[in-house]
Formats: C-alpha cells, structure tokens, sequence
C-alpha cells in the first residue's frame, strides 16, 4: 500500500489523476458512491500553482458519504439522501482541505452507519479488499477498502461502535477511532451523538498520526470538542505496562484471531514492554447496553428525516402519510429496526426498565475501565471475534451481526481512544487486527505504540 510520502514525486494533478483512474478501475468493489472528479482536479491545480500549500498539499483522499462536502452528494449510503447536495462542508474535510489535501469521492457505507458490513447500504455491498465473496466490514467499509485498495493512502470514517476499527482489521489497514470529542462531528450525519466519533483510515501508522494531529481540536460548532491534546510521539518509548482483556481470548474467540493477537503480545514483549491478563467482566454487557443506548440515541437524531425538513419527500394525502411513507422510502429495514428499539426503550413504562437501566450499568462499565488505568497504561484486545464473514452470512440474522461489535462497543461507551493495527492473517490468507485502548486523551500514546510495532509485524 502506498503511504502519504510516496506521493511526493507526483504533481497534485497527476495523483489526483492516478487516483480516480484507480478507483473506477476498481468499481467492482464498489467501494464508493460518488466521486468528486471535477473539484478535485481543480484543486490540484492550486496545489500544482502554489496557491495551495501545507502538509498534505496534493494528497487524495476519501471521505466516508456521511461527511458533508460541497459539489457531490451526501447521501449516508440511503435513498433518503439520494442525490442530496449540501451547502456546507464538515469540519473535518475543511481542516484537511486547509493543508492541501484533496476528497476525491465518497465512499460507501452501511445507511446512516448502522451495520459492521457495508452490506446495508442503498447502493449495494461494499467487497473485501483481500476476498471478493467476503464483507468490508463497516460501517465504513468503503473508506477500509479504498485504502486497501490503493485508490488513496487515507480516508475518513466515523465510529459509533466499531465502524472504523473493524473494516480497518478486515481490510488489513490501520483504523484510529479517537477520544470522544477530540475530532468535531459537525457536518457528518449524526447516528448516536454521545458515541459518535470521526477518525482515520490508513495504509501506516505514521501517516495516521499525521492526519490526527491535523484533525483534533476544538471547534466552536461543536460543542463536545475538547482542547488540542494531540502530540504525536517521539521515540524512544518508554516501557508500558499493559492489560491484555481475558475475557475476549476464550474459546468463542476464532483460533486465528486469538493466536495473531498473541503474536502481537509477543512483539510487545519483545519490545519492552509488560503484558499481564486483565479482566473487564462487563464486556458482554455491553453489547447489551450499546443496542440500547445507541438504538434510543438513533431515534432521535433520525426524527428529523420526515422528507418536509430533511430527506427525500413521498406524496401523500396528509402529513402522516407523507411522512409515513419517506420513512418507509427512504430508510433501509436495519435503520428502522433501530428505530423502532430506540422509540420502544425510550417509552413511557418501559425506559426505566431499558434506557435507564442501561445507563447505570453504562457507569459501572466506565468505572471498571477507569480502575483499569490506575493500573495499566492500555488494553489490548482482539477487534472482531472472527476475520471478515462471507456476503449475506449474518445478514439474515440482526442479533449475529451486532454479536460481531462485542469487543468493540466497550471503548465506544466509555468515550475511549482506540485503534486497530493489522496484525496478521487467517489461515486462508484474510487479515486480522488488534486492538489498543487507552485511557481519555491516550491517542497519540496508542499510535506511538503501534509505530514502534510497525516495522517488526
Ligand atoms: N456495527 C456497529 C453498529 O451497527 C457500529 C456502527 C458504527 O460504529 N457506526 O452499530
């Protein structure tokens, strides 16, 4: 895979060329929904002209189609917001944009981000980069895949519950789902707001770090950013001490997954650095409390899609019906599956028994992290308990496929840094990734990390 420093040869027109010649010629994938061939040529002209510079002057990237970005659509991968052009841009894209890189499409996603294969898409599946007849993972799944692919040495993702990190380890790329907080979520379409983040997928560690440290940072239109702590690291490391979960190495655990995760333990070691099992009892749980949480958080961010203020609009007799049916148009039957479970837990009679109880034990499994750190530097842990599945393996059965976020949920909920580095293979050759967890603020910490391990996996 190509990093960001081996487009320093090319001119901003002729990458940005390379690129989208690429990318169609990987349309099979169908990685991505639009591209933005136009503006980012044109673009590339200023880089080319000198009239745009800064550190990532000329490189192309994707952005997930959940970010908004002016002159192609924005559609959250839903025929809700088929064809929706948007007069803004996210915050994130214009914080790339003002170091000279260049969107050059947006990829496929499952709709709204709820899904881990990109198979919930409006616009069809998103394949695995390694093996066709498998899933990309997701919800950013085409984001992995791009970058696997080697349309673009990064993209942007978001991650609710795992989105970025588990196509990340599917896919064989590097996947950084940040702080809560730490990256501004304006301008990307909301799915769980008190998880929701925005981070990077990439080819490297480095280049991860880079993108990072231009992303973090308080925004004043968005009230959940956090101030500027991102510091990449610089090496030497000092030795870390760290807690390996036991409760994700049992024997529900792929063989393949749980030997590369030791493999990964191993280079720790050999690196300097501590290892002990430790354990987080409440990782079952909370699976449980995320499809709760997040299902109740998707309600309401979604109500606003009634095809009068937002979405595509059906013809009816009366509002009810007009409304009625742009739901049903519009939304994909994973999106109202959540929102049917998120209006029902939020209930009268019944959100004492589930949102509430949820919340508390949400707390409980904060602690239990936070006691963790009072120990330990990080956590490591598998990302999935499987490498990617076949298409259509889990699509019949909702409760598998959210089965599949059980490692990845926890650090979600607690608001936690947390990345996914490729690891190894399966046995029949699919890529498998690890994941580290810190404490708030760790992110840079993680990658450092992960940098110094880079060069040995
Ligand atoms: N797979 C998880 C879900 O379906 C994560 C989604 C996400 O992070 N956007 O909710």
């Amino acid at each position: 895979m190509k990093r960001i420093s081996d487009y320093s040869t090319l001119s901003a027109v002729e990458a940005v060329r390379q690129s989208i010649a690429r990318a169609k010629a990987m349309s099979e994938y169908n990685a991505l929904i639009s591209l933005c061939e136009d503006r980012a040529l044109d673009r590339a002209a200023k880089v080319d002209a000198g009239e745009v510079t800064g550190r990532l002057a000329g490189i192309p990237f994707v952005a997930k189609d959940n970010f908004l970005t002016i002159d192609s659509q924005t559609t959250a991968a839903s025929d809700f917001l088929r064809g929706f052009s948007s007069p803004i841009q996210a915050t994130a894209v214009e914080r790339l944009e003002a170091e000279g890189a260049i969107c050059i499409g947006k990829a496929n996603l499952d709709a709204f981000a709820h899904g881990g294969s990109t198979e919930n898409s409006a616009f069809g599946p998103t394949r695995n980069a390694v093996d066709m007849t498998r899933v990309a993972g997701g919800s950013s799944g085409g984001s992995a895949v791009v970058v696997a692919l080697d349309i673009v040495p990064f993209a942007l993702g978001t991650d609710t519950g795992g989105s970025i990190r588990q196509p990340a380890s599917f896919n064989g790329v590097v996947g950084v789902k940040p702080t809560y907080g730490a990256v501004s979520r304006f301008g990307v379409v909301a799915m769980a707001s008190s998880t929701d983040t925005i981070g990077v997928l990439s080819s490297t560690v480095s280049d991860a770090e880079l993108v990072m440290d231009i992303l973090c940072g308080p925004d004043e239109r968005d009230m959940t950013t956090i101030d500027d702590f991102f510091e990449p690291t610089v090496e030497p490391l000092r030795s870390m001490k760290i807690g390996l979960i036991k409760e994700s190495m049992t024997d529900e655990v792929d063989s393949d997954v749980v030997r590369c995760t030791n493999d990964y333990v191993n280079e720790l070691r050999a690196a300097g650095h501590i290892v002990e099992e430790v354990s987080l009892p409440l990782l079952k749980q909370a699976l449980a409390i995320y499809y709760i949480v997040v299902s109740a958080e998707v309600s309401s961010n979604l109500g606003r899609y009634d095809g009068i203020r937002y979405g595509n609009r059906a013809d009816g007799q009366s509002l009810a019906e007009i409304y009625g049916r742009s739901r049903d148009n519009g939304f994909m039957p994973e999106n109202k599956r959540r929102i049917m479970i998120g209006s029902y837990v939020l209930s009268s009679g019944f959100f004492d028994a589930y949102y509430l109880h949820a919340q508390k034990v949400r707390t409980l499994l904060i602690e239990s992290f936070d006691s963790l750190f009072e120990d330990y530097d990080l956590l490591i842990g598998p990302v999935t308990p499987t490498a990617a599945f076949k298409l259509n393996e889990n699509t019949a059965d909702p409760v598998k496929m959210y089965l599949a976020d059980i490692m990845t949920v926890p650090a979600s909920l607690a608001g936690l840094p947390a990345i996914s580095v490729p690891a190894g293979e399966s046995a029949d050759g699919l890529p498998i990734g690890v994941q580290l967890i810190g404490p708030q603020k760790s992110d840079a910490m993680l990658l450092g990390i992960a940098k110094q391990l880079e060069e040995t996996i």
